[in-house]
């Protein structure tokens, strides 16, 4: 996951001539704090707004837009509807993501067996393969216990 503390970002922030402005902070700490959870701005929202009940949505938009555009978040999109975000990973293999049809819910996993299928595909058809994407969707294990009981 790389070290994700609040100093290394705030002076990641600094590095590039941004002020570490305490809405800002909020809205990296409530990541730091939900680090398993691929939030969108609306949850951050919610979160940041406890703490700091003057903020805006649309000024988490904008941090999270700039937090993205830094490199420091990753923007995702689970194809319901909404970004996601989640701090961008430094390892060179980006994990994987289960998405929940039922509740929403994102789970990750790690590895995968896709080394040999992109050598099967480079092979075949002689493109230069770097990155892959794969999302599964599904029920989580909540979800499905409760779907298996109806
Ligand atoms: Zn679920
Ligand atoms: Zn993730
Ligand atoms: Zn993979």
């Amino acid at each position: 996951m790389g070290p994700h503390t609040m100093e290394a970002i705030c002076q990641k922030l600094h590095d590039k001539a941004y002020k570490v402005t305490p809405q800002r902070q909020v809205i990296l700490k409530a990541f730091l704090d939900h680090a398993q959870e691929h939030l969108s701005a609306e949850e951050v929202y919610n979160i940041v707004k406890e703490s700091d009940p003057e903020i805006g949505l649309a000024t988490v938009y904008r941090t999270l837009d700039l937090l993205a555009d830094l490199e420091i978040l990753e923007k995702m999109n689970f194809d319901d509807g909404r970004s996601r975000y989640e701090f961008a990973g430094e390892e060179e293999h980006h994990h994987h993501h289960l998405i929940c049809l039922e509740c929403g819910k994102v789970m990750e996993f790690e590895d995968d067996l896709l080394e040999s299928l992109e050598a099967m595909v480079a092979k075949k058809t002689g493109f230069s393969i770097v990155d892959h994407q794969v999302k599964f969707y599904g029920f989580c294990p909540q979800c499905g216990r409760s779907r298996a009981a109806n």
